[in-house]
C-alpha cells in the first residue's frame, strides 16, 4: 500500500466505497489523514465501517473543515449532472480529486524520478498497460501495474527511485487528477465513447489530452483526427511528442510496416521490433498497442533485445482475442469482451477463415457495420436474443445457423471447421453483443467458451503466445 502522506493531519472527505474507494480511504488513514467517508449504498458504507473507516452522511458534514474531497471515478463529476457531493464540495471551495491524483502527489514527495507510464485512449488501454508492464518485468525491472486495470493504484508498493509504475487511466480518473505528470504518457486513440458521462466529444477529448499534456514525453497515436490534432497542439506548445501510427509511414516517430515496428528519425527508417508469429498481438489494432508500449519502454531505457523478447512472451489478456486452444488446423479464439460491433471488428479483420459465434443481448445498429468482413466468415453460429436480427442481416451473404446456446454453437462450429481443408480455420467467439441474456457477464461467457472448446476431443490448451 502507498500511505497518502500528502494529507497527513488534515481532514479529507471521500465518496464511493467500492474496492478502490476503500483502498484509497485506507491509504489516506495510513498516511495520517482524518477521513470521513460515505456512499449512497448502505451496504458499502457498512462494509467500510467494518474495516474501521469513519463513515457519516456527508450532507450533514462541515465542508469548510475538509482539505480535499476524494471522489470515486465511477461517480459523475460533470455529466449527466454533478453528484450531490460534488455540489457540496464546490459550494465550499474544497478541491475534488481521485486516487490517481493522490498517487501522483505521493510519487512527487517520495521518488519523483521513479518511471511512471500512464496509458489512456478509447480502446486498447488494458492491452497496452499489460503489455508494457510485462515487457518491463520480463527485462527484470520492478514494474507495478494498476489503476483502471487490476489493482487500485494506492494498493501498489510505495514509490522508490527504481520502481516503475504502469497505470491505466480512464477519462474519469484523469478528470480527477489535475497534476498528473507521467514520465511517458500514452494516448492511443479517440473515438466517441461514454459521451453520456462527458457531454461532448470535445470535452471527452480535452480530458484525455490532459494526460499527455502533463507528460515529460507524450506518446500519441495519430491515426484519428482528434489525436493528430492533440499531437500538433502539444508540439506547438513545446512538449516532447512521439507520434505512432499503425498504418502510415511517419517522418518522425514509430509506425507499423506489415509485422515490423519501425522507428523514423527525420525520414530515416530502422526496424525496432517485429510481431510476426506473436499470437497475442495479432491485428492492426495490436500493432498500435505494441508501438505505444515499445516507445514507452525505450523512453525508460530498455534495450531493443529486451523489448523484443518481452513482446514474444506476452500472454495476452483473457477474453480479448485470446487463443484458448487448438486442434490440428482449428484455432479457438475467445473475444468475449467484444460486446458491440465496433469491438468485434478487430477480431474479424485478423483472421481469414472464420467460424463465427455471435449474438447475445443485441446493441443498437446490430452487425450491419461488420458487413465488410462477411467474406471472411465461412459460417455464422447465432446465439441468444440477437439471433433473429443477426440472421436477417446475414441474409444470403453468409451461411448461418441459429445454434441457440453457446455450447451448441462451439460444438457445431468446431465440427464444420475441422472439415475445412483450406488452411487455418478459426472458431471465433466475438459476439458483438452484451452477454446478460445468457450469462452473468462477458468473463463468464468467455470461460464457458473455453470450457466448451476443451470439452471437444483433441482440443489442446494454448499456453504462451505462439
Ligand atoms: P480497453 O481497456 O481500452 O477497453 P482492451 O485492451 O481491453 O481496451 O481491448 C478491448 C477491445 O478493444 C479488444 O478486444 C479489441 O477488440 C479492441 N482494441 C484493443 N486495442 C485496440 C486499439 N488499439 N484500437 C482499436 N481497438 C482496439
Amino acid at each position: 500500500m502507498i500511505p497518502a502522506a500528502s494529507f497527513s493531519g488534515r481532514r479529507v472527505s471521500l465518496f464511493g466505497l467500492g474496492g478502490s474507494g476503500i483502498a484509497t480511504a485506507r491509504a489516506l488513514i495510513e498516511g495520517g489523514a482524518d477521513v470521513l467517508a460515505w456512499d449512497d449504498n448502505p451496504e458499502s458504507v457498512a462494509k467500510a465501517a467494518a474495516t474501521g473507516i469513519a463513515t457519516a452522511d456527508l450532507r450533514g458534514a462541515d465542508w469548510a473543515k475538509f482539505s480535499a474531497f476524494v471522489l470515486s471515478p465511477g461517480v459523475p463529476l460533470t455529466h449527466p449532472k454533478p453528484h450531490w457531493t460534488v455540489e457540496l464540495a464546490r459550494g465550499s471551495g474544497v478541491e475534488i480529486i481521485g486516487d490517481i491524483e493522490l498517487f501522483c502527489r505521493e510519487r512527487m514527495l517520495k521518488a519523483p524520478i521513479s518511471p511512471f507510464i500512464a496509458i489512456t485512449g478509447t480502446n486498447g488501454k488494458s492491452t497496452t498497460t499489460a503489455l508494457t508492464a510485462h515487457i518491463l518485468k520480463a527485462a527484470g525491472r520492478d514494474a507495478q501495474m494498476g489503476g483502471n486495470i487490476g489493482r487500485a493504484v494506492m494498493t501498489l508498493d510505495p514509490p522508490e527511485p527504481d520502481r516503475h509504475y504502469v497505470v491505466e487511466c480512464s477519462s474519469y480518473q484523469i478528470d480527477l487528477a489535475p497534476s498528473i505528470n507521467p514520465t511517458a504518457g500514452i494516448l492511443l486513440n479517440l473515438t466517441p465513447d461514454h459521451l453520456d458521462r462527458h457531454g461532448t466529444m470535445q470535452h471527452y477529448a480535452s480530458i484525455k489530452e490532459r494526460l499527455v499534456a502533463g507528460s515529460e514525453t507524450a506518446i500519441v497515436g495519430i491515426d484519428d483526427s482528434w489525436c493528430a490534432q492533440i499531437a500538433e497542439r502539444l508540439e506547438r506548445a513545446g512538449r516532447h511528442v512521439i507520434r505512432i501510427s499503425k498504418r502510415l509511414p511517419l517522418t518522425d516517430g514509430y509506425f507499423a510496416d506489415g509485422s515490423y515496428l519501425m522507428e523514423a528519425v527525420h525520414g530515416r527508417y530502422s526496424r525496432v521490433a517485429f510481431l510476426e508469429g506473436i499470437g497475442s498481438l495479432r491485428g492492426q489494432h495490436n500493432a498500435q498497442n505494441a508501438l505505444a508500449a515499445v516507445a514507452a519502454c525505450l523512453k525508460v531505457g530498455l534495450e531493443l533485445g529486451e523489448i523484443q523478447s518481452g513482446l514474444e512472451s506476452f500472454p495476452g489478456l483473457a477474453h480479448r482475442m485470446e487463443q484458448v486452444g487448438r486442434k490440428d488446423h482449428v484455432l479457438f479464439i475467445n473475444d468475449s469482451k467484444a460486446t458491440n460491433a465496433d469491438a468485434a471488428a478487430p477480431a474479424l479483420s485478423s483472421f481469414a477463415r472464420i467460424y463465427w459465434i455471435a449474438g447475445g443481448l443485441p446493441k443498437e445498429g446490430g452487425i450491419e457495420p461488420l458487413r465488410g468482413f462477411f467474406p471472411r466468415i465461412a459460417k455464422a453460429y447465432l446465439i441468444g436474443e440477437a439471433a433473429p436480427a443477426f440472421s436477417a442481416t446475414l441474409g444470403e451473404a453468409v451461411p448461418y445457423e441459429i445454434s441457440g446456446t453457446l455450447a451448441a454453437a462451439v460444438e457445431h462450429a468446431s465440427h464444420d471447421a475441422a472439415l475445412d481443408d483450406s488452411g487455418e480455420a478459426v472458431v471465433l467467439l466475438s459476439p458483438a453483443c452484451a452477454s446478460f441474456d445468457q450469462f452473468k457477464n462477458f468473463e463468464v461467457r468467455g470461460e464457458a467458451f473455453r470450457q466448451a472448446a476443451y470439452a471437444i476431443e483433441g482440443v489442446k490448451p494454448i499456453g504462451g503466445t505462439r
